[in-house]
């Protein structure tokens, strides 16, 4: 059987980054990631800089810390200097109001006294560029400052407007549909009948889209019948990623693999060596606008949850741009023993935990793929291997950190 490693890889073969397209900057596009390289306009700052509310002088009058100059005028910021600071001479400035001429420091406000037009000041002697930023000395006008491949933040989206950038290619975000099967499974609104079950892993799996940077687009529940399945698979198959959710199993009526096949999807693998989610199938789709990546989860849901964050996730990523598609392993202590017995390795549901000696991880208590209450009691997943283990408290394990 294919190893989560393994399989992990050919996702990633198959998953590349969505075309770029231009796009008006807004608080939206946290987490896109640039396309293009960004230049600055200007020199930054656009002059020398004072960075404290205080005094422009020069160092030559201060030579032994403490003098008393004439105050020859005011600046606030926005407004420019008019007189040069002459010897015996400084100009009360506001920070961020550009240095006058003349002038080769700042002296706070603090470590002054005025008195009319006269000033005292009493300074261990400035050196020159005391408290002043000077021009261009954050970024040169044609210089690059945000490179292709850059994931936004708000300190991104600021640089941006700071550069005069009111748009910018970026890859945008994949759109993916999520489609449940199964007769047994119904909306969250309706009371389950005797064999039925709500449908928790729609909005799940919907939630897990949106925090990885996609746009999910739900089609609803399909009943396990090949026609009506066809149906809603041909919708699915018009956005960038298809989710399934269940009816990949060995089940009679796991129809999904041979309706996808039916339909043009190529089969790269169905199976992997991890528990939850075993039966997880993976597809893809070559049409003319796009390929479509399809995901077939298996129906339990901490299995579908956990596929998501092994394999969907990565995928997301890399159609997003990202060049470190993840998951990203961390190595922890177990805060508790724990023995644990399984055929394949296995992602156990855990709680980190604020321990004096740093970050350490507990395995919370959960009754396997169908418990979903146990998995919200968890903010990480710790990697088991496969056999029959006792593992001491102190005992460093391999964990996945999930978006809480
Ligand atoms: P399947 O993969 O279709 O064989 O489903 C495996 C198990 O997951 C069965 O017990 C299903 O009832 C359950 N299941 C399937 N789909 C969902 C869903 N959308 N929400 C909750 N449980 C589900
Ligand atoms: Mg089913």
């Amino acid at each position: 059987m294919l190893s989560v490693h393994a399989a992990r890889t050919i996702v990633l073969d198959h998953s590349w980054p969505l075309p770029p397209a231009t796009m008006t900057l807004s608080p939206a596009l946290v987490g896109q990631v640039l396309a293009e390289a960004i230049a600055s306009d200007l020199d930054m700052p656009p002059y020398d800089k004072a960075l404290m509310d205080g005094y422009a002088v020069r160092c030559s009058d201060l030579a032994q810390g403490e003098a008393t100059l004439t105050v020859i005028e005011e600046v606030p910021a926005g407004r420019l200097p008019r007189k040069p600071v002459s010897a015996g001479q400084a100009t009360r400035i506001m920070t961020g109001a550009p240095l006058p001429e003349g002038a080769d420091a700042v002296v706070m406000q603090e470590r002054t006294t005025l008195a009319g037009d006269r000033v005292h000041i009493r300074e261990r002697p400035p050196q020159p560029g005391q408290h002043i930023l000077r021009r261009g000395l954050e970024m040169r006008q044609g210089e690059i400052v945000l490179d292709t491949g850059v994931v936004l933040g708000p300190a991104h989206l600021g640089l941006l407007a700071s550069v005069g950038r009111i748009s910018a290619q970026l890859h945008p975000r994949p759109s993916v549909s999520i489609l449940t099967t199964g007769d047994e499974v119904v909306e969250p609104g309706i009371h389950p009948g005797p064999g039925q079950i709500r449908n928790s892993n729609g909005p799940m799996l919907a939630a897990q889209v949106v925090q990885a940077g996609g746009i999910p687009r739900t089609l609803g529940i399909a009943r396990d019948e090949v026609e009506h399945l066809r149906t809603l698979l041909r919708t699915g198959i018009q956005t960038d990623v298809l989710l399934l959710s269940g009816g990949v199993s060995a089940g009679k009526r796991d129809l999904v693999p041979e309706v996808l096949q039916e339909l043009g999807v190529h089969p790269h693998f169905h199976k992997v060596e991890m528990k939850p989610g075993k039966p997880l199938f993976f597809g893809t789709l070559a049409q003319t606008e796009r390929t479509t990546l399809v995901f077939g989860l298996p129906g339990n849901p901490v299995s579908s949850f956990v596929c998501f964050e092994l394999f969907v996730r990565p995928a997301l990523c890399r159609l997003l741009g990202h060049a470190e598609p993840g998951p990203v392993l961390i190595h922890l202590a177990l805060d508790e023993d724990f023995s644990h017995r399984s055929d394949r390795p296995t992602y156990h549901p855990a709680a980190l935990v604020n321990h004096e000696e740093g970050l350490r991880v507990r395995t919370v208590p959960w009754l396997g793929s169908p418990d979903l209450r146990g998995l919200t009691r968890a903010d990480a997943l710790v990697v088991f291997p496969a056999g029959e283990h006792t593992f001491r408290a102190g005992q460093v394990v391999p964990v996945l950190r999930l978006d809480t």
